[in-house]
């Protein structure tokens, strides 16, 4: 059996977009009081006298925008230097990054993924929902800042949605020729906008590959991280290109992850919601440490049956939380 040691940490569930394929259109969403997060101080608790202890040793720190949590310079100078940290990492929409992209590197941050699905600046405050000037712009110097500043790998994720930035996958994947980036290819999931996710469908990577393959050939590449995503090249490019197919290809057996929700819920499947358990209510109503790390020992003993394991139906399921809330 696979190894359970990765925690994706959802830092916080507001965000400064509203990504059409990760929150519903319109509705407005019920935002986590501040008194209902759980604390710098409870999450360090969580880490070290629960995560730690059953075996994690690597973390992912996320959102809604994980940018937006304050002290978080603070908080990953904690997180990474705590012995048993050996990966620490963070997804962003890299909106907020320029600024403090030097800090964070210096708090112990080397991996960082900055989400970018387009290359036009229409489009791109399309996705996001927001019609702002300049908001292309800013993330795409929140991208540059980042490399210059050391973050290697530097990976872009990029969330395909048929009609939306299809047409742009060639010019995506352009950017990994001349620079070491790693552009990763995500299947469109029906988490987060359901009736989007119905209207347009997904796309994939399969078909992705093969639009690249026509116009510039593709090799398997040598690296292999130890997420979920396939790992290709365009021969003689710098970077690599990642392809993560969660709608199209079951990897629940090589499955290596926990989520931690911002308000505490610790989630053992993506897909599904049997199992959850809410360790911020436990901690604060008492309970030591000592009996939630049996708890979550007890969730990483069943979890080969509580994942999803069957991808036939393409759609799996209805969500009760939006992707920005789950963590991605
Ligand atoms: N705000 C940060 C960002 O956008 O990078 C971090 C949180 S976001 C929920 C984490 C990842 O989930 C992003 O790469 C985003 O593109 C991806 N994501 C969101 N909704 C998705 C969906 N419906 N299908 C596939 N990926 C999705
Ligand atoms: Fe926000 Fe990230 Fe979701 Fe976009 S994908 S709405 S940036 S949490």
């Amino acid at each position: 059996m696979n190894q359970v040691d990765y925690l994706r940490i959802s830092l916080i569930d507001r965000c400064n977009f509203r990504c059409q394929y990760c929150m519903p259109a319109g509705a407005e969403l019920d935002y986590l009081l501040k008194q209902q997060l759980l604390t710098d101080e409870e999450l360090l608790i969580l880490i070290q006298e629960v995560f730690i202890p059953v075996g994690f040793t690597r973390f992912r720190l996320t959102g809604g925008e994980p940018l937006l949590r304050p002290h978080i310079v603070e908080l990953i100078e904690k997180i990474a230097h705590l012995p048993q940290t050996q990966d620490l990492a963070m997804t962003t929409n890299g909106f907020l990054l320029a600024p403090i992209a030097q800090s964070l590197y210096n708090a112990g941050l080397r991996r960082i993924n900055i989400s970018l699905d387009s290359l036009d600046p229409h489009i791109f405050n399309q996705i996001i929902g927001n019609h702002g000037r300049g908001r292309w712009q800013q993330v795409w110097e929140g991208i540059q800042t980042a490399y210059n500043v050391g973050f290697n790998p530097l990976k872009l994720n990029v969330v395909v949605v048929p009609g939306v930035n299809d047409h742009e996958i060639l010019d995506l994947a352009a950017l990994t020729i001349d620079k070491q980036w790693h552009v990763r290819f995500i299947e469109f999931m029906p988490i987060g906008n359901g009736d989007l996710f119905g209207d347009r469908g997904w796309i994939s990577s399969a078909n992705l590959r093969q639009s690249i393959r026509e116009r510039w050939g593709l090799t398997e590449s040598q690296v292999r991280g130890n997420g979920p995503a396939d790992v290709f090249q365009i021969p003689g490019a710098k970077g690599t290109l990642g392809f993560i197919s969660q709608m199209s290809e079951c990897f629940c057996d090589r499955c290596n992850r926990m989520r931690l929700s911002a308000d505490g819920w610790l989630r053992p499947c993506l897909l599904k919601e049997t199992g959850q358990i809410d360790l911020k209510t436990d901690l604060r109503a008492g309970i030591s440490t000592k009996e939630l790390k049996e708890k979550v020992q007890e969730i990483l003993n069943i979890k080969p049956e509580i994942n999803f394991k069957q991808r036939d139906s393409g759609t799996v399921g209805a969500y009760t939380r939006t992707m920005s809330q789950i963590g991605g």
